[in-house]
């Protein structure tokens, strides 16, 4: 069965507030989590006036924000949150710094040439897709750009569903 549209045909959301109250959401610790309509890299997508937007980025636009050419950060780290105060507009090289500094900070500064777990999968396909080159990935990660290079193509870890 198909989800109900949130917003009719014509309409769009008038403000942050609005958008929000008629999202189903789930807290989560501080997060406030959106699981419908989630896209192949787990962020939340509606639909309005027959354009997708994500509703990270939605939520800039009604801020008012000049959303050209700049991305939507979690300073979360949760793609499926859309709690305002943990969404701001940035540039793709300064969500990419995020993201690395965010993985230090959860895995310590060294970082021997360690198995690599589902998540550090992910977040080597996130790093790829922000635009960051195999050998600094492999840097970050701890593990040789060939590796990384297995693993972007999927010959490592290629069963995993994305
Ligand atoms: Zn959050």
């Amino acid at each position: 069965m198909r989800n109900k549209p949130i917003f009719r045909r014509g309409e769009f959301p008038r403000s942050v507030e609005d958008l929000l109250e008629r999202l189903p959401l789930k807290q989560n610790g501080e997060c406030l989590e959106c699981h419908r309509g989630i896209d192949s890299r787990g962020y939340p997508e509606i639909k309005i006036k027959k354009k997708r937007w994500r509703i990270s980025r939605l939520i800039l636009f009604l801020r008012g924000e000049d959303i050209e050419g700049l991305q939507a950060i979690h300073s979360c780290d949760n793609p499926s949150c859309v709690n305002p105060d943990h969404i701001r507009s940035g540039t793709g090289k300064e969500n990419m710094a995020d993201c690395v500094a965010r993985d230090r900070i959860n895995k310590g500064e060294f970082r021997p040439q360690a198995k690599l777990t589902k998540r550090d999968i992910k977040h080597i396909f996130r790093l790829h897709h922000l635009g960051m080159k195999q050998i600094p990935i492999a840097e970050v990660m701890g593990v040789s750009q060939a590796h990384i290079s297995r693993i972007l193509r999927r010959q490592s870890w290629g069963w995993l569903e994305w």
